[in-house]
């Protein structure tokens, strides 16, 4: 009999209202229909993995946006957690929002079932950053979803924002204009006080209309020493309002860092529900179909819905390691790589903090604060 491992859960909601332009990720114009037809799917796949989930430590409802959704789909979603399975009780149930989706209705509903953190998608309270990114909210709308969430009866928000954002017009990496803006919206963000802050540096992903519009010079985007001196302006400015760094694009008040990304991370496992979610169980990696209609089918005739399963290799597992282990400001426990990959690596190490990118303390192996904006090029030299 297969003993019940995994604490964490993550379910996928791939729903908007309209696709932003630097989007990726696997989302689709919402319709009431499908989505009925969806969460009945979904529901059944919640179920169907009896055998792997235990006591549910965090649930992390992600998209998309979930907060489309009709209150009472939403209210089946949960309930057929809780209907199934044990759920800790001090359980950390996140759910994805964006500001048109909210109001102040919903938002009772959503904490009556029992979510407990929202993770709001704001992006900018720039007009002009919010219609290039192809966004449907306004920033009077962010600030009113900002607000409603501060007064109601949730008590862990986090905001997501971006920065770097592409430009009609080259610019210059000693304009200061494109500075002072993202310092305004970060002080703006911090009056409302929100547990939980995340910032992502734009980047143009293939196949969005972005990455076309950078590609054919109809868009610009910002010089890279402007992006890296507005990363670390705002890890100046969050940490003097007492959010604490603890993951590259994370920072939080004490005790408000989001437990389910920290066991992602910490390489734990989870498992992923819905189209397009991944799995990590017990060394392996697999992924759900990620077309919506297919998946709801396969789900419908009990057809399987993973296309993509690996049992990753030692060397597969040292990278991820160093992947996810380096993010977190803390570092990586050096006890947990193997000595004989440590040893080859140690060239490589040795190098990165001569060149004052990594350093080692505590016997955890962490970037420096000059090694945070070059991340990528740190783990790239590490991995094997
Ligand atoms: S709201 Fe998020 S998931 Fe939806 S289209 Fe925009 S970026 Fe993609």
């Amino acid at each position: 009999m297969e003993i019940s491992i995994v604490n964490y859960i993550y379910i996928h909601i791939p729903f908007c209202r309209k696709k932003c332009l630097y989007c990726d990720f696997n989302s689709i114009s919402f319709d009431s229909n499908v989505a009925e037809k969806y969460i009945a799917a979904i529901i059944k796949e919640i179920v169907a993995q009896k055998s792997l989930i235990s006591k549910i430590k965090t649930i992390y409802i992600g998209g998309g946006t979930p907060t489309v959704l009709k209150k009472d789909l939403l209210q089946k979603l949960i309930t057929s957690i809780t209907d199934n399975y044990e759920v800790e009780e001090q359980v950390e149930i996140t759910i994805e929002a964006n500001p048109e989706s909210i109001n102040s209705e919903n938002i009772e509903n959503i904490h009556s079932f029992g979510i407990n953190r929202i993770s709001l998608g704001i992006q900018s309270l720039i007009n002009e950053d919010l219609i290039m990114l192809g966004r449907i909210h306004n920033a009077d709308k962010a600030i009113e979803a900002l607000n409603l969430i501060k007064a109601s009866t949730f008590k862990n928000l986090s905001v997501d924002l971006i920065y770097g954002i592409a430009r009609e017009l080259p610019i210059p990496s000693s304009s200061n204009e494109d500075m002072l803006l993202w310092q305004d919206t970060l002080l703006k963000i911090i009056s409302i006080n929100p547990e939980h802050i995340s910032l992502y540096e734009l980047t143009p992903e293939y196949d969005t209309p972005l990455y076309d519009a950078v590609k054919s010079n109809r868009l610009f985007m910002p010089d890279e020493n402007l992006v890296a001196e507005m990363y670390y302006s705002a890890k100046e400015i969050l940490e003097k309002f007492g959010y604490i760094h603890y993951e590259i694009s994370n920072f939080a008040k004490s005790g408000y860092e989001c437990r389910h990304n920290l066991n992602y991370w910490g390489g734990k496992d989870y498992i992923g529900i819905g189209a397009g979610a991944h799995s990590f169980v017990k060394g392996v990696r697999y992924s759900n179909m990620t077309d919506v209609s297919g998946y709801i089918t396969a789900i419908e005739n009990k057809m399987p819905t993973i296309i993509e399963s690996a049992k990753l290799t030692p060397k597969e597992q040292f990278n991820e390691l160093i992947f996810l282990g380096l993010r977190q400001i803390k570092g990586l426990e050096i006890n947990r790589i193997p000595q004989n990959i440590f040893k080859e690596m140690e060239p490589a190490i040795k190098e990165l903090i001569d060149y004052n990118l990594l350093d080692i303390k505590d016997n955890y192996l962490r970037l420096t604060y000059k090694g945070l904006i070059l991340s990528s090029y740190v783990m790239l030299r590490l991995i094997l």
